[in-house]
């Protein structure tokens, strides 16, 4: 590790420990550290992530479950008709059609249920639930998956596919005009963990994936391991950013596999995007941010998009935090902070 990176670092534990809120937009600031012990705790990617997280908190502190949580939480995100990433407000595929992916894990018994390439359900991690609950499968996809959700009686909405297309387009041109760092295209995904205060742990996940993506084309997000993963006796990790780049490395295994080896979910998340710019051919001109929470209530997060922002919650604090920006190669990746 270079001396500025473990100065950030060290910089990083002094204010993490001060910190009693998170009324902050810096990471240095945030209290990371005050959250170890915290339960619950709930992390989420963008600033979208925070109203469900508040959704969540509520859910576990009137007594409800973790999984209960995590789906009500990502149901507010999936809808919002102003998301045009999560939910059937959703950017569309380039046949102009908004195609759904998602997918849940339950920490206690290793579970989990995944729906992709979903059309015209409201609530795509509704159905990613009910694949873990009611089959015997993991995944749905497709056809499939929509004959599924709907024979367990979730709600279909029929979308306006040409609205949204032009709508898109319109979106399209406005980045060109003012184009977002290192963003290629429209996409973001809610990805939510949480740890009760029994200290389980749960997370899902839901997107509408690549704006203008080849029909059928499915992202990290419902692909475990990708997207979204959850070990009971570790920790869990969400990705958000081009799903091409987290599922070719298994990304959110990468960094719960991290955390198993000692390191904080910070430095998890960092030695991850390393280790990935380190093999992949465009470095660090990827577009690649994780979110990580461990059993003892830490949390962290790190991405090589400049406006990556995630949030954090406890039941004393509840705000959007700016992430560790992986900007440079570092020599001594994957030996971080434990
Ligand atoms: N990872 C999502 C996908 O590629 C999109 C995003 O999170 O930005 O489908």
């Amino acid at each position: 590790m270079n001396i500025s990176r473990r100065k950030f670092l060290d910089q990083t534990a002094v204010g993490l420990v001060g910190s009693a809120a998170f009324h902050v937009t810096s990471f240095a600031q945030a209290p990371s550290e005050a959250g170890g012990g915290q339960k619950p705790l709930i992390v989420s990617t963008w600033p979208f992530g925070k109203p469900a997280n508040d959704v969540a908190l509520k859910v576990l502190l009137r007594g409800g479950s973790i999984l209960d949580a995590v789906e009500q939480g990502i149901w507010v995100v999936e809808s919002d008709p102003d998301n045009r990433s999560v939910g059937l407000g959703g950017g569309p595929n380039a046949a102009g059609v908004v195609q759904l992916d998602a997918c849940i894990m339950f920490g206690p018994g290793h579970r989990a249920g995944s729906v992709a390439a979903l059309e015209g359900i409201r609530h795509p991690i509704s159905a990613a639930r009910r694949v873990m609950e009611k089959t015997t499968h993991v995944m749905l996809v497709g056809e499939g998956a929509r004959m599924f959700a709907l024979q367990e009686g979730l709600e279909a909405i029929a979308v306006d596919s040409r609205e949204r297309y032009e709508l898109w387009q319109r979106q399209k041109i406005g980045q060109r005009t003012n184009p977002p760092e290192k963003k290629k295209d429209n996409h973001d995904t809610i990805a939510l963990l949480a740890l009760g205060a029994d200290g389980n742990l749960a997370g899902g996940c839901s997107t509408s994936g690549l704006g203008g993506k080849l029909p059928g084309r499915v992202g990290d997000s419902p692909i475990l391991g990708s997207g979204l993963y959850v070990d009971n006796e570790v920790g869990a990790a969400g990705a958000t950013g081009v799903g091409e780049n987290v599922m070719r490395y298994c990304g959110s295994f990468l960094v719960v596999e991290y955390m198993r080896q000692g390191l904080h979910p910070q430095s998890a998340c960092e030695a991850t995007i390393q280790r990935i710019a380190k093999q992949d051919p465009k470095g660090l001109d990827l577009s690649i941010n994780f979110v990580a929470l461990d059993k003892q209530g830490r949390f962290g997060a790190a991405g090589t998009d400049k406006n990556f922002r995630f949030a954090a919650t406890t039941s004393s604090s509840s705000g959007v935090l700016q992430p560790m920006l992986v900007d440079h190669l570092d020599a001594g990746a994957g030996a971080g902070r434990r």
